[in-house]
């Protein structure tokens, strides 16, 4: 079975097409032959079977015109003379020569019939048949005194019938038979010699006599068995009678099926050369014809493959503008092969500018774009998953005023169903399917997952606006999704390696006790800090802030609570300080506060509302409320120095100076504290 399968699919198309006509072909004729033969057999033995009972009509007149016709006709004639005739004996005797008639004289008795007067019939005495008739005769007064017998022998007259029988046959396949249904006598049969029919089971001629009785004329298909004298051989008959009348006879003709078959066979072939040869010469032109079109059509294939293979070795890009003029289907395949490279080359184009995009924010602002403007929709809106937090945030377009989910579902991501399924969720089909959903007056959404590392990460939402959908149809929508899925997942690893690559960043440059950013931060970014700060002309405020006393704090309670303790006093500072200023976790318990902008000798009351607000936090400790204090150092860039780095020390001066002067206050740097330090 594999082999042959193997082999089918070794096979050229036009091979496989070719076998494919060949066999279509064959089963055609097939059933071609099939029903010719039925249909004519058919037919033919009906055609035959009619032949034979239009024959049988003409023996049966030849029987009325031949014998009973004339016979009566002069037993009408002798009638009439010997009712006006002179009725002697010797006329009758004259009469009798004349016609070959007996005639005799009966006395009148009731008991020859029930009406005598008007007897007329066949009569059979010694082995002879006679047609007979009554003639009454009457007296002077009219009663009746006897009757005239009249007989005529008809064994002259059958003489001939029978040689007339015995000479209708067609053939060796039939011949007619005829018997007397009233007695089932045997008046003429060319093989029996039995007298009685119904000596004889199982014959046609017994079934004939039999249907006879119950009024069935025509043809018969002896259906059981018949054997012919003295053989076994069961044959098939056909049996076609009729009655004669007059003399209640059957004529029947018995026909071996067998011996009429070579004739069929004859004429099915005789009808059936022509045809088959017709249908064959036919069937050979279309042969012709279709393997004139499949060579056609796999050259065509061939042209096509051949073109796709110049663009994937490279030598063209595309297929070439001559072929794609073709209005046919191969034209359209073209068209179809270069749309195809067209998407496959905008998307890797569309990988490879993202894959160069510095930030992802930068990432999801192209994706949206590139989506937006390939597909028309009306606005395309990206979201970002934190998984750890199970929070969303919106990330294009930055600022949305009308924001098309509930804030909700931005605090408990899970509420969102593309989060929690990872699946489309199809607003156009189903227009209920989101509740968080705050625009379904105006838009259709379609919310498409940006999966991460196995999770959702990120949502791409498209807003169709329902006004401009009106000749849009299912098949449109179908393929915008498909476009869209495609751009999302050459975006997914570009979208994973940059979060991965920013998560790693924050990592190094965090602290991860305080979540705040370390040395390393300040290292890196001071000089886009510096020149920010000389190129508006503004000034930075630098705080260098210490824990009082935090060493006790470690002995008494344990590095636990130590944690602890710096953890809420840097986010104190955090908050304490605004968004745009950078809090820096400068050593053990140490930070460093930037102010930027800030105003000409500013810094000093920012760090001194800071000192106050720490040393009011009551930190909690298992039941009991801790508070701690911090000194901080002031210096100001570019006023104190120009270098950077340096008014950080001076900071630093000015802290150790404030630790001097007994901690939980603030000290301002002046160039005298230099001084100080210089002489120590
Ligand atoms: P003062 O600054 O007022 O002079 O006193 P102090 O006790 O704060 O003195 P010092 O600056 O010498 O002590 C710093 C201590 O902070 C030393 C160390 O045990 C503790 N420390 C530094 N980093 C951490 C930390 O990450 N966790 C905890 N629990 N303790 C820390
Ligand atoms: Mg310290
Ligand atoms: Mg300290």
């Amino acid at each position: 079975m594999k082999s042959v399968i193997n082999f089918f699919k070794k096979l050229s198309l036009t091979q496989k097409f070719f076998l494919w006509i060949l066999n279509t072909t064959f089963w055609l004729n097939f059933w071609l032959i099939v029903f010719v033969f039925f249909y004519l057999n058919h037919s033919i033995k009906n055609t035959y079977v009619k032949s034979v009972s239009q024959r049988l009509g003409i023996v049966t007149q030849e029987l009325y015109l031949g014998i009973f016709k004339p016979v009566e006709e002069e037993l009408e004639k002798l009638s009439y003379l010997l009712k006006f005739g002179n009725c002697s004996e010797e006329t009758i005797k004259r009469l009798s020569f004349l016609t070959s008639a007996e005639i005799s004289f009966s006395p009148y008795r009731r008991e020859l019939s029930d009406n005598p007067l008007n007897f007329s019939g066949i009569l059979k005495k010694d082995g002879k048949i006679f047609l007979a008739k009554h003639f009454p005769i009457k007296d002077t007064k009219g009663e009746i005194q006897g009757v005239w017998d009249i007989k005529i022998n008809l064994s002259p007259y059958l003489k001939i019938f029978k040689l007339f029988l015995s000479r209708q046959n067609e053939g060796p396949s039939e011949y007619f038979f005829v018997i007397d249904a009233e007695t089932g006598y045997i008046v003429y049969h060319p093989f029996f010699k039995v007298i009685s029919i119904k000596a004889i089971p199982q014959r046609v001629e017994r079934t004939a006599y039999l249907e006879l009785t119950k009024k069935h004329e025509g043809k018969i298909r002896y259906k059981g068995l018949a054997f012919e004298t003295g053989t076994n051989t069961v044959k098939k008959k056909i049996l076609v009678f009729k009655e004669f009348k007059p003399f209640h006879w059957i004529i029947g003709v018995s026909i071996y099926e067998d011996k009429i078959k070579d004739k069929i066979v004859a004429n099915i072939w005789n009808f059936a050369k022509s045809t088959i040869f017709i249908i064959t010469a036919g069937q050979l032109i279309f042969l012709a014809l279709a393997l004139y079109v499949i060579n056609n059509i796999t050259q065509n294939i061939k042209n096509v493959s051949k073109q796709i293979k110049k663009i994937v070795i490279g030598e063209v890009e595309r297929i070439e503008e001559k072929s794609l003029e073709r209005e046919d289907e191969v034209g359209e395949l073209l068209r179809a092969v270069n749309e195809l490279i067209t998407s496959i080359e905008a998307l890797k184009d569309f990988k490879k500018l993202i894959e160069g995009d510095e930030t992802l924010e930068d990432v999801y602002e192209r994706m949206a774009k590139t989506i937006k403007k390939l597909t028309g929709v009306d606005e395309c809106v990206i979201y970002e998953v934190s998984n750890s937090k199970n929070t969303m945030k919106l990330v294009y377009p930055y600022k949305e005023v009308n924001l098309p989910c509930k804030m909700d579902v931005f605090i408990d991501a899970n509420l969102c169903r593309t989060k929690r399924t990872a699946h489309l969720v199809n607003g156009f089909r189903y227009p209920d399917i989101c509740k968080y959903f705050t625009q379904p007056d105006k838009y259709f959404h379609l919310c498409f997952p940006i999966m991460s590392g196995g999770n959702v990460g990120g949502i791409l939402q498209i807003l169709l606006s329902k006004a401009s959908l009106q000749d849009k149809n299912e098949q449109w929508l179908k393929q915008l999704i498909s476009k869209v899925k495609h751009y999302i997942k050459e975006a997914e690893p570009v979208i994973e390696t940059k979060r991965l690559m920013h998560a790693l960043k924050e990592s190094t440059l965090k602290d991860p006790l305080t979540g705040l950013f370390n040395r390393r931060f300040l290292e890196e970014s001071y000089e886009h800090i510096v020149s920010g700060i000389l190129r508006r002309g503004t000034l930075l405020g630098i705080l260098m802030c210490d824990i009082d006393y935090f060493k006790q704090v470690n002995d008494l309670y344990g590095h636990d609570v130590g944690d602890k303790v710096l953890k809420t006093i840097a986010t104190e500072l955090k908050n304490s300080v605004r968004n745009s200023d950078i809090v820096i976790r400068w050593g053990g318990e140490e930070f460093l506060i930037l102010l930027l902008d800030i105003q000409y000798k500013a810094s000093l009351d920012v760090a001194e509302k800071i000192r106050k607000r720490i040393s009011e936090v009551r930190i909690n400790i298992g039941g009991k409320t801790l508070q701690k204090t911090i000194s901080i150092g002031v210096s100001e860039f570019p006023v104190d120095t120009e270098d950077f780095w340096e008014a950080i020390k001076f900071a630093d001066i000015a802290l150790y100076r404030a630790k001097e002067l007994g901690r939980n206050r603030c000290v301002r740097f002046t160039p005298e504290l230099t001084e100080v330090e210089n002489i120590e």
